[in-house]
């Protein structure tokens, strides 16, 4: 593998604003950088700007569902992410085992929340106005090695998405391991997934991403889904996971 400077590496990675400042610091510098100031201040999650309006995406997904998505359901799971954390720092700091009871409840309130807070921080950004259309490049090329052909993509993550059991996600992600795009259904946010694979373009298939417009047919909703892909975007997080897990 050609090797890449931390300099090139923060210059490539320097726009995606995925992570704030800490890419290319060691865990030292990382933990002096936010150790300064007050003390231990907790890192808070929050939620990330829509990027575009609400109705940005009609007629294919409409505004109202859209700020009841953004605006009410992903803010709640960044709160409650944040409320998992506080508890369970909480439950440290006091060390009864009465406290540590509350482990099990909060721990699977941080995967809950926390999966769903990070597929829907990528779900807005792999959506655009006037999206769709196909992918070029690269990106076009590993769909092709890995499905066969874009129709054939299509088809799979289009089946895998509308056929998850209950509330879930279809999810392209790259998977480091193997070096290879995968499909995933995901059921909730943090379930049926593979341990290291970088999401790269999610739908989801929760009710409340469709039922207002859709009411009980996912798979008109799936379908139009792919009018408002952002394939650049989709581009980019790919050689972003690429160079951050090789
Ligand atoms: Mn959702």
């Amino acid at each position: 593998m050609q090797p890449v400077s931390r300099r090139e590496m923060l210059g490539s990675l320097g726009t995606l604003a995925v992570a704030g400042g800490w890419i290319g610091l060691t865990p030292d510098e990382v933990v002096a950088q936010e150790s300064g100031g007050s003390g231990k201040a907790l890192r808070e999650y929050s939620l990330p700007p829509l990027g575009y309006a609400y109705d940005a995406l009609e007629p294919h997904i409409d505004a109202q569902t859209m700020q009841l998505h953004h605006d009410k359901h992903h803010a709640g799971y960044a709160r409650k992410l944040n409320k998992a954390l506080k508890g369970l720092d909480a439950v440290r700091q006091k060390g009864g085992s009465g406290e540590f009871a509350r482990i099990r409840t909060l721990t699977d309130a941080l995967a809950f929340n926390g999966s769903g807070h990070v597929l829907h921080t990528v779900f807005w950004k792999n959506m655009k106005k006037h999206g769709g259309g196909q992918p070029t490049g690269s990106l076009a090329r590993m769909l092709d090695r890995d499905f066969g052909s874009f129709d054939r993509f299509v088809k799979h993550y289009s089946k895998a998405a509308g056929t998850v059991q209950g509330s879930g996600w279809g999810i392209l992600a790259w998977e480091p391991l193997s070096r290879r795009l995968l499909v995933f259904g995901a059921e909730k946010h943090q379930n049926l997934t593979m341990w290291g694979s970088v999401p790269l373009l999610v739908t989801d298939v929760w009710e409340h991403a469709y039922y207002l417009k859709y009411q009980n047919q996912r798979g008109k909703y799936v379908a139009a889904f792919w009018n408002v892909i952002d394939w650049d975007n989709v581009a980019e997080r790919l050689s972003q996971a690429m160079r951050l897990t090789g």
